[in-house]
């Protein structure tokens, strides 16, 4: 059985201030134990400061990207050694902000993926397509490659990496996949993690579904066989919204 888990991208909201009391609002809100795994990616500033927040609890720390090199000259980069040594069980690669707005592609999420792995963090690699590509039904197509080229060569390691399906017109849209399109394209990523993996590994990665998951649709998503819980942006900002996503998972 896949335990689900669900995490909060913070993106670029918080003070510290703020951060400590959404991390502490989130914490109070779930009890430790047997739900889902539940990770919180702060801004990068954040990191540490959420960290001594949720030390002690069932609740994990992530990041929201990272570099590949293990350092060197690369202003304004964060080494994923660099982000253990700041608590991080998790990262988040390929959101599909970075792939908009910061030229991210499939190598870069590739190279990220396995610097991440070779330091001991869990990815989160987002991969979905845009409303044009669904509307020309090239929905499979994209998400075969990303898949392919984000994931390729990994083998057992693949089992520790989490796939988050975002479809890029529903993330902050307030407009969800419905239930059928998101257990369609689940399901079609398990199949080219077969593919690429085998089907006894693709059968233990975990899918999230990520795009305006909110209380009100939390748990018919994450019922579908092949949703193993969700990647929240604005609804995790709330710790009373993000608790209840939270427990529909459970
Ligand atoms: C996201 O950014 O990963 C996301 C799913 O955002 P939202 O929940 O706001 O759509």
């Amino acid at each position: 059985m896949r335990r689900p888990i669900v995490a909060g991208n913070w993106k670029m909201h918080g003070t510290l201030a703020e951060a400590v009391a959404l991390a502490s609002g989130v914490q109070g809100e779930l009890n430790d134990g047997d739900g889902p795994e539940v990770v919180l990616c702060p801004p990068f500033t954040a990191l540490r400061t959420v960290g001594e927040v949720i030390a002690g609890t069932a609740v994990q720390l992530g990041a929201q990207d990272l570099h590949w090199e293990p350092k060197g000259a690369y202003t304004g980069e964060i080494s994923a050694a660099m982000l253990r040594d700041a608590g991080c069980g998790y990262v988040i690669v390929g959101h599909s902000e970075r792939r908009t707005y910061f030229g991210e592609t499939d190598e870069s999420v590739s190279r990220k993926t396995r610097a991440a792995l070779e330091a001991g963090l869990r990815p989160i690699v987002c991969v979905g397509e845009t409303l044009e590509q669904r509307e020309t039904r090239q929905t499979e197509a994209v998400v075969r490659i990303q898949v392919e080229r984000g994931l390729a060569d990994l083998g057992e390691r693949l089992r520790v990496v989490v796939v988050a399906y975002e479809p890029v017109w529903a993330i902050g849209t307030g407009r969800t996949a419905t239930v059928e399109q998101a257990q369609s394209a689940h399901e079609f990523i398990r199949t080219v993690l077969a593919s690429v993996a085998g089907v006894d590994v693709a059968a233990t990665v975990r899918i999230q579904y990520g795009g305006s998951v909110k209380p009100a649709n939390a748990a018919e998503l994450f019922a579908c066989p092949d949703v193993d819980g969700g990647l929240i942006g604005g609804a995790s900002l709330e710790a009373g919204s993000f608790a209840q996503i939270v427990r529909a998972a459970g």
